[in-house]
């Protein structure tokens, strides 16, 4: 089963911990622009060291630089035969009228935004409690979504676990304000285009990916 779809939402909202649940249920592709960026910085490519200087603030990287990495990932063969979760792209409508000459251009439509509302009051204490695997990328929370066995993780048994810089409260409310200014135009533009399906992620994750799960299926149809 392909499925081409975006994952929208609020810093904090929930877009990783559902896309590893559609990625175990569907085997779709996750493409994080964030978790590139970081990857880049870490190994401190070329890219990284450029995008690291506009993240360190909580600003967005040029939209040059980020179309460039997404249309590149998108031609590559896994996507092509699994299709793809968009988690944190597009961030401003130049960036949705970008993806939708890439995927005109290669015979290919969205099926779904999948849009997760959490109220921004809850996400700076979800962001500060926050803790991600160094190996596979799992993500857990101190208080709402803890490893099964402390300090192992459950995907993969690893024992690394880091916290992102921009997760302190400083930054997170800085993020969030920029976030929250982008999403409203995205989201009426996707509303547009009958594709958006909003989801209230102030609920277990499992109820969530109940939803999330459902509008997958309807898609499916
Ligand atoms: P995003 O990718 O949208 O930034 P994450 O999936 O990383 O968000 O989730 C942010 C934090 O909140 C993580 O610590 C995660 O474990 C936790 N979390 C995710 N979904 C929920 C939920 N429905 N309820 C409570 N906590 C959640
Ligand atoms: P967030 O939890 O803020 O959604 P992400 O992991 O998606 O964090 O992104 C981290 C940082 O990477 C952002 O603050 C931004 O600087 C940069 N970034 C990620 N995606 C994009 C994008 N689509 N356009 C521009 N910058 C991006
Ligand atoms: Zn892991």
């Amino acid at each position: 089963m392909a499925f081409n779809l975006i994952l929208m939402g609020l810093p904090g909202a929930g877009k990783g911990t559902q896309a590893q649940k559609i990625d175990e249920k569907y085997q779709v592709p996750h493409i994080s622009t964030g978790d590139i960026f970081r990857e880049a910085m870490a190994n401190k490519t070329e890219m990284g060291l450029a995008a690291k200087a506009y993240i360190d603030k909580g600003e967005l990287v040029p939209d040059e630089v980020t179309n460039g990495i997404v249309r590149d990932r998108l031609s590559q063969q896994d996507v092509l035969t699994n299709g793809f979760m968009l988690d944190g792209y597009p961030r401003n409508l130049d960036q949705a009228a970008a993806l939708d000459k890439m995927l005109a251009d290669s015979d290919r439509h969205l099926d779904a935004v999948i849009n997760i509302d959490v109220e921004p009051s809850v996400l700076v204490d979800r962001l500060s409690a926050r803790y991600i695997c160094r190996v596979c990328g799992a993500t857990y929370n101190r208080i709402s979504n803890p490893t099964k066995v402390e300090g192992t993780c459950d995907v993969c048994g690893s024992h690394d676990f880091y916290q992102r810089d921009d997760d302190k409260p400083e930054t997170v409310k800085n993020r969030l304000a920029v976030n929250i200014k982008m999403n409203t135009p995205l989201v009426d533009y996707y509303k547009n285009q009958n594709v958006l399906h909003t989801i209230n992620g102030e609920r277990d994750i499992d109820l969530v990916f109940k939803d999330v799960a459902d509008v997958l299926q309807s898609v499916n149809d």
